[in-house]
């Protein structure tokens, strides 16, 4: 019994939740929907709050949510995001898609094995949200210094 043993870290294979929690009407109704090659719309079921939000090659629902997040608390301007939608939309239609890779994906090449740590990564996540560290960590992961390499 003297024996130390290892903790055991639990680590349930639960998939992402793809309903969230919505901060205007306290309703976890928030889905992500129309995802298109370079935008979704996330949508609270309840109150009908909606923004289209970037989509990056290697987003998750949770990094669009993150996104709506920030627009509907202030934190992000509306405007900003769809600027960025439309950025995206016009590289996604105008140019090559190698080019629109080096841009916007990081995550290219991602095998099923990067993906399920995104996934857990993105669990760990959805279950902060409340605190405002999760968030942050996740704006983080976007790819802007990619960005501005080809801007200018
Ligand atoms: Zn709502």
């Amino acid at each position: 019994m003297g024996r130390k043993r290892r903790k055991i870290v639990k680590r349930a294979p639960r998939r992402i939740p793809r309903v969230f929690y919505c901060p205007l009407c306290n309703q976890q109704a928030v889905t992500v929907v129309n995802v298109t090659g370079y935008s979704a719309e996330v949508s609270c079921g309840s109150c009908g709050t909606s923004v289209t939000v970037p989509w990056y090659r290697s987003s998750l629902p949770v990094d669009a949510y993150s996104t709506w997040y920030d627009v509907v608390t202030g934190r992000r301007k509306r405007e900003e995001v769809e600027a960025e939608v439309e950025r995206l939309r016009q590289l996604h239609e105008g140019l090559a898609e190698e080019l629109v890779e080096a841009l916007v994906g990081e995550g290219e090449g991602a095998s099923g094995e990067e993906v399920s740590e995104a996934e857990a990564g993105a669990e760990a996540e959805a279950e902060g949200l409340e605190g405002s560290e999760s968030l942050e960590l996740s704006q983080r992961e976007e790819p802007e210094g990619g960005e501005d390499e080809a801007g200018r």
